[in-house]
């Protein structure tokens, strides 16, 4: 069994549409969890029946009732979905894995899962996805091969929507053509490879940034609550959606490239909480999208059976001498790694990748 998780590339209508099914999905487990510990206090009975009794009581009385017609035009499967869920949560809490089921709130993260009532259906190998009572939706990248699920569970990472279901083979049928990379991500330049290749900081906030403030500025000037302020806010907020749907798309293409490409990785292990901390450097940190890029990484690794190595953060990579290993203090300005030992004059970036690839894992 093999986990396949991929990113949606949905419109408004779409991301709208998932929106409603995961409160959908909120709603009725809630309701259930409050059945059930209603009929809890009047008495014992199994899990099962319980949540047969929450089912008889939705599906006759509540989704009648005119204020719950809207879950009539969702997807009947969120609902069989989300009283599995209970089941299931009520049982963990039974056998000791976690706390009593608490109520979901909106804060929660936005999830909800269906499945094929039908059995297994096929996916195809392209650019989009058909999901069981939900529809056909674009895909940030196309799937590798044709695959066969039949649960798919959908959730809300950030501002993006995510798809992801089991698959019965061990890995994606991929075979990196590369051994090892080493891995030096920057400010300057996003990620150099210890094979010298670069690849430039997503870096379109800059530009905007100067459009943000003019909108910021405009906005601060409008009657609060007025509809030009809703407007400009709007505005705002259209342009944060595309720097980061901008980002997340380059992201997408370097992770990829290099978890099939690659047969073992190798990255710093960046301290980002400790960066954020730092005011100056939290911004770039933060728009570079490091923890977007280790998270993609790790997933996509762990999907086409590439190994990812994650470094110790207080490794000296930008201090020592990839030929000699020679120490010596580098100024975050200096650009070139000249070596006083060996006579080595290289750049500080592939340097540093150097390093990280040649890093073994210290005996304990
Ligand atoms: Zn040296």
């Amino acid at each position: 069994m093999f986990s396949v998780k991929l990113a949606l590339k949905l419109n408004n209508r779409e991301a709208t549409l998932m929106a409603k099914h995961a409160g959908f999905r909120r709603v009725v487990f809630n309701m259930g969890l409050s059945l059930r510990t209603q009929m809890y206090s009047e008495g014992k009975f199994s899990d099962s029946k319980v949540i047969n009794e929450v089912k008889k009581v939705l599906t006759n009385r509540v989704k009648k009732q005119p204020e719950f017609a809207w879950m009539n035009q969702l997807s009947s499967r969120v609902y069989q979905n989300a009283l599995i869920d209970l089941k299931d949560a009520f049982s963990r809490y039974r056998s000791g894995k976690s706390g009593h089921p608490t109520l979901a709130s909106r804060r929660n993260k936005q999830s909800f899962t269906v499945d094929s009532s039908n059995g297994k259906v096929v996916l195809s190998a392209v650019n989009t996805i058909k999901i069981p009572t939900l529809g056909t939706f674009r895909l940030h990248e196309p799937l590798e091969c044709n695959f066969v699920s039949q649960t798919f569970t959908l959730s809300k990472e950030g501002s993006h929507w995510f798809v992801s279901f089991c698959v019965d083979v061990e890995r994606l049928p991929i075979q990196q053509l590369q051994d090892s990379i080493g891995i030096d991500l920057g400010v300057k330049v996003f990620a150099t490879l210890s094979n010298n290749q670069v690849f430039d900081a997503p870096k379109p906030l800059k530009r905007a940034k100067t459009k943000l403030a003019i909108l910021q500025r405009q906005a601060s000037k409008q009657v609060n609550g007025s509809n030009n302020q809703g407007k400009t806010y709007n505005k705002i907020s259209q342009i944060h959606s595309r720097i980061s749907a901008h980002r997340k798309d380059l992201l997408h293409k370097l992770t990829t490239y290099l978890a099939k490409t690659f047969k073992l990785i190798k990255i710093e292990d960046l301290n980002v909480k400790g960066m954020m901390a730092n005011h100056n450097l939290a911004e770039a940190i933060s728009d570079l999208g490091f923890y977007e890029f280790k998270r993609q990484l790790t997933y996509k690794c762990q999907m086409y059976g590439a190994s990812l190595v994650l470094i110790d953060q207080w490794f000296p990579s930008s201090k020592t001498c990839s030929h000699c290993g020679n120490k010596k203090d580098m100024p975050l300005n200096l650009r070139t790694y000249d070596c006083p030992v060996c006579g080595r004059s290289i750049d500080h970036d592939l340097n540093a990748s150097l390093n990280i690839l040649n890093w073994e894992q210290p005996s304990a």
